[in-house]
């Protein structure tokens, strides 16, 4: 358990969100799911501080005892294989998974339900479960590792409990290996901090190196009520005069772009198409899962 941080078990009402079909252009999710409530890795730039979700503060983790239960009852009365996505609002994998193995327990589940998956993680933890990623590649596994700093010492700044860069490439490395379709959210990109074209430049070649398909990027941050606070306290800590200058150029808006945002995905997509990575990922999609299991079949 990290210092300062609390967490409690609680029951949950239900653990499945539903999504309409071609809602998620960016990941192609039908489901997601949130097995914890609240996040340890504590990102100085995270959204899920925005008052709007009504958290009491982000490190007060919360553990949703009842989450397989409730989990496996959803998956049974499911006809629609849609993809399942592991949460939006904190990491699958925080530092508190080793202990109550919720991410794992869910992914036996959805293993023996055979639903597709996509899961989002800044942890090497994720690689504990490769067996299971591997099985349920089978239908469908992609784990996107968010990468925002080639600088691992920027990135113990920037998301202080979380593990650096580059054990989130080794992580990367040997599920790709394993053979685990995997890739790189690169986002957020924050003005003054981590908007340079050699940073992007860096993540993409790194990304390439340790087996990434595809790389998802977004060159800028998106601060509102709440989360604009805390970014802002944390500036003045490790980037002193930085929020004079953001309050200058950015006021309260809720999409905050570098000044040289165009030029940042001038180098994203010229990058990106020198390397071979493509800037979308494969979807998950029900009629070739049937097809492969066909010639599956056929060859038995
Ligand atoms: S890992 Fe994600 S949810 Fe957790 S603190 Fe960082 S940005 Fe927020």
């Amino acid at each position: 358990m990290l210092e300062n941080q609390k967490a409690d078990l609680i029951q949950s009402k239900a653990i499945l969100s539903s999504i309409k079909e071609g809602a998620d252009t960016w990941f192609g999710l039908r489901y997601n799911m949130n097995l914890y409530r609240g996040c340890q890795h504590g990102c100085i730039y995270c959204d899920s501080r925005s008052a709007c979700y009504r958290m009491d503060a982000l490190d007060h983790i919360y553990v949703k005892e009842n989450a397989l239960e409730l989990l496996e009852k959803a998956l049974a009365g499911k006809r629609n294989k849609g993809t399942i996505g592991f949460g939006s609002m904190n990491d699958p994998y925080m530092p508190l998974e080793a202990q109550y193995q919720l991410t794992r327990g869910a992914l036996e589940i959805i293993c023996a339900y055979r639903f597709p998956i996509h899961i989002i993680t800044k942890s090497d933890l994720v690689v504990r479960d490769i067996e299971l990623l591997r099985k349920i590649s089978s239908i469908y596994a992609a784990v996107s590792f968010t990468i925002t700093t080639y600088d691992d010492d920027l990135a113990s700044v920037l998301e202080p409990h979380a593990p650096v860069s580059s054990k989130r490439f080794e992580a990367m490395k040997k599920l790709s290996d394993a053979g685990v379709y995997t890739g790189v959210t690169l986002m957020p990109i924050l003005p003054y901090i981590n908007d340079n074209p050699e940073n992007i430049r860096q993540i993409l070649v790194a990304a390439k190196a340790n087996g990434a398909k595809y790389v998802i990027g977004a060159m800028g941050l998106t601060l509102r009520e709440g989360s604009r606070e805390y970014y802002y306290k944390k500036l003045e800590v490790h980037f002193p005069g930085l929020k004079s200058k953001y309050e200058r150029r950015y006021n309260s808006s809720y999409s905050v772009k570098p000044e040289q945002h165009k030029l940042l995905y001038k180098v994203f997509y010229e990058t990106c198409a020198e390397l071979g990575l493509a800037t979308k990922m494969n979807f998950y999609s029900s009629k070739e899962t049937s097809d492969q299991f066909e010639q599956l079949t056929f060859n038995i």
